[in-house]
């Protein structure tokens, strides 16, 4: 672990100025901020991310969870995990955020993890963690060790030659579902940058994972007012029932008219290389009704894409059945 220099902004704008010191936004980024400590800690542990400069926003007043003006969630950037998860209007009108977060990690972790360092997590791919490996994600142009090495835990969906490293998070798959807005200060203002947006797929440049610039700092998360009638679930398949990453995983968010689907959201965990909104399976659902037949056809349209590597062959499927029993779930919940 490399020394760095530790300090504590006092205002949001401190902050954002002493992150756009750094010289890049994401491989090796010369300065962090440091929320919860659970990602970052570890790699500069493991001597993958390693600043120079740390920058503890945990001072700043960003912890509140409240009502948007216009209807609506905001939550702050640093309101923890298990305040989100246990927030009743969370439980009442976004109960698949509620169930990601207590599907993640462990109690105690859920107690630290913040809502932004929860949305850069980064992969848990094996060749990433460690530096002995090639990993074009940790250090551009050296090649990817996973592509026919230990892939079982990896993307099947938006993976390109130079990465198949999955995203390991399970909020950020609810949050997807449900259409979240991530609110950002930066050297040049504030932004809004709707979560489809936020993310960007390997390509050939794995090593930039989203659209943030130094300096950039998550400063709240909103979530829109629900429609009314909505019922949400998450479902995380996993390789042990608790304290486990995704093998795959569904967040559904669903209006119903009857047994009709008239609006349906889906995001899948586990399975890609970002958060995955299957705009296929939405709108295979959306005006049907919703039976075993309906939820099928949309599973098989999620994973009409999906290339799986040596060892991940059978996420395929485990995907598809993930999403018809989410599915069957959220239509059955009241
Ligand atoms: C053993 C273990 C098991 C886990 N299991 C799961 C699991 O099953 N599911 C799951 O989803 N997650 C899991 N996690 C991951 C955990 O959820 C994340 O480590 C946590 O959410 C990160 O939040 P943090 O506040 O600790 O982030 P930090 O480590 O403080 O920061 C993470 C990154 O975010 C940046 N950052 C933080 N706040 C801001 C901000 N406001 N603006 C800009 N950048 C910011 C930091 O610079 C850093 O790059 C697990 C972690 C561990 C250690």
């Amino acid at each position: 672990m490399q020394t760095f220099q530790y300090q504590q902004p006092t205002t949001v704008n401190q902050a954002v100025q002493a992150g756009a010191q750094s010289k890049t936004a994401q491989q090796y980024a010369d300065v962090r901020f440091i929320a919860g400590g659970t990602t970052l800690v570890d790699l500069m542990k493991l001597d993958v991310e390693r600043p120079n400069q740390v920058v503890d926003i945990n001072t700043l007043p960003l912890a509140k969870i409240e009502s948007a003006p216009g209807g609506g969630l905001v939550i702050g950037a640093l309101a923890r995990n298990s305040a989100v998860a246990h927030h009743p209007v969370v439980q009442r009108d976004y109960a698949v955020l509620s169930q990601a977060l207590l599907s993640g990690a462990s109690p105690q972790l859920r107690n630290m993890a913040t809502t932004a360092g929860n949305l850069l997590q980064r992969t848990r791919c094996v060749y990433f963690r460690d530096i002995a490996h090639a990993c074009n994600k940790r250090e551009p142009g050296t090649g990817c060790s996973a592509i026919g090495g230990h892939n079982r835990m990896l993307a099947i969906l938006g993976t390109s030659r130079d990465c198949i490293a999955s995203n390991p998070s399970d909020q950020n798959v609810a949050l997807t579902a449900l259409e979240a807005t991530i609110q950002v200060e930066g050297v040049k203002g504030r932004r809004t940058i709707p979560i489809q947006d936020f993310y960007l797929k390997p390509g050939s440049t794995p090593d930039r994972e989203n659209v943030l610039e130094p300096g950039d700092l998550i400063v709240s998360v909103t979530l829109p007012a629900p429609l009314p009638g909505t019922r949400s679930y998450y479902l995380k398949l996993r390789d042990r029932a608790a304290y486990e990453f995704a093998l795959a995983s569904a967040a559904i968010v669903l209006k119903l008219n009857g047994s009709r689907i008239e609006r349906a959201r889906v995001a899948l965990g586990g399975v890609g290389t970002v958060p995955w909104r299957s705009r296929e399976a939405e709108h295979v659902l959306e005006g049907q009704t919703a039976n075993a037949a309906s939820f099928r056809r949309a599973a098989d349209a999620a994973l009409k894409d999906a290339q799986p590597a040596s060892e991940n062959g059978f996420k395929v499927e485990l995907a598809k059945r993930c999403i018809v029993r989410a599915l069957t779930v959220s239509t059955q919940s009241a």
